[in-house]
């Protein structure tokens, strides 16, 4: 537990001591004289309602006493109900520590998509005092709840390291797949923290493993940042003990709370040059001949009038880079139905082709599915 500190930071262009004193952007060593700072520190926008807000955004990676990728996996329903557990667990005592320090109100969104189409959290488990957020309508919980003057700050709870960081289950939105911005490649906390400095709102607090600590370590230095595991493979790691660290996760988030005005709102500078790169199981190289798009080894980088637009160009290459699993997908239809798979599958291409050009065929209508509560990401 304890605030990262910046003498353990990497040289980054986004980190330098001023994040000590002031609210300059500054830059590191590695930035050129002209080039333009990625991004600007601010301070918190004023609390506008008398009211101080959190939103804790959970993902199910970076939990405590865990060590087994089954146990964020709705297909693994005993594993899962583990993880649940464990969830639940860890954001109760942040809810605690946050309402001890200071907060008024404390919502929850889901951040994790398990598959699951009911929240992860269990809900009657969940301290009385929280409320979980939830839409009519489909959103994406890293850009649909921002606006002004509701939030005062933001905390993140069982997250993972970026993809390339080695943590347990690291990752970048999801598998194979790293999102730069600006020329930083950013964890899901710093997506969370980019999206919310749109509107002054700082993130105060995370928790997660020892590569998460070390990849925010030059990037968000204020952030009350609580260690519940070391990861020793990305599917393998020692966790802590679970009281000692939901201790430390209650009083992490007490002070986070009581010092949340000394935290940072980040904000990128625009136009936002974002690149998404691609990491097995995913694959961008079928763009490598495509012109007009500039693809180079596996990345393929555009320029975006601001985060939004970024965010939502990422997430559609994401589309296109997970064609990449499907060579995964023919190896498992493989193994499971030998030869036949593949004469299986060529046949039903062939079918769809000539039917739909035979006019015997065309897509299902779009039906609305049923309404339903949404909770974040599924
Ligand atoms: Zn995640």
């Amino acid at each position: 537990m304890g605030a990262v500190t910046p003498s353990r930071s990497l040289v980054r262009r986004a980190s330098c001591a001023a994040l000590a004193v002031g609210l300059a952007a500054c830059s590191g060593p590695g930035a050129p004289a002209d080039a333009p700072e990625p991004r600007v520190l601010e301070e918190p926008a004023p609390d506008a309602d008398g009211v101080l807000r959190v939103l804790v955004y959970h993902d199910m990676e970076g939990l405590t006493g865990q060590s087994d990728p089954n146990t964020f996996r709705f297909a693994h329903p005993d594993r899962y109900a583990w993880g649940r557990e464990a969830l639940t667990g860890d954001v109760n005592a942040v809810v605690a520590g946050l309402l001890e320090g200071g907060a008024d109100e404390v919502h929850i969104v889901d951040g994790h998509g398990s598959g699951s189409p009911d929240p992860d959290l269990l809900l009657d488990g969940l301290d009385a005092r929280a409320r979980l957020v939830t839409r009519d309508e489909p959103f994406d919980a890293y850009v649909d709840l921002v606006e002004p003057g509701v939030y005062d700050a933001i905390a993140v709870v069982g997250m993972h390291a970026k993809t390339g960081s080695r943590g347990f289950a690291s990752h970048t939105y999801t598998l194979g797949i790293d999102f730069v911005l600006n020329d930083m490649a950013v964890t899901e906390t710093e997506l969370v923290g980019y999206s919310w400095g749109r509107v002054g709102v700082p993130v105060i607090f995370a928790s997660g493993d020892d590569r998460l600590a070390a990849d925010l370590t030059g990037t968000m230095p204020w952030i009350e940042f609580v260690t519940v595991k070391t990861a020793t493979s990305a599917s393998t790691a020692d966790p802590r003990p679970v009281a000692e660290a939901r201790a430390d996760l209650v009083a992490g988030a007490r002070e986070a709370m009581r010092e949340w005005r000394a935290a940072r709102a980040m904000r990128l500078t625009e136009p936002v040059r974002a690149t998404l790169r691609a990491v097995p199981p995913a694959d961008l190289s079928v763009l490598a001949a495509v012109p007009g798009i500039a693809y180079a080894d596996q990345r393929v980088t555009f320029d975006a009038v601001d985060f939004r637009a970024a965010y939502d160009g990422l997430v559609g290459l994401v589309a296109v880079a997970r064609g990449g699993y499907a060579s995964v997908m023919a190896e498992v239809g493989r193994s499971l139905g030998g030869a036949g798979f593949g004469v299986a599958y060529s046949d039903a291409l062939f079918g769809r082709w000539l039917d739909f050009e035979s006019g015997r065929w065309s897509p299902p209508e779009l039906t609305p599915p049923p309404p339903r509560i949404h909770h974040g990401f599924r």
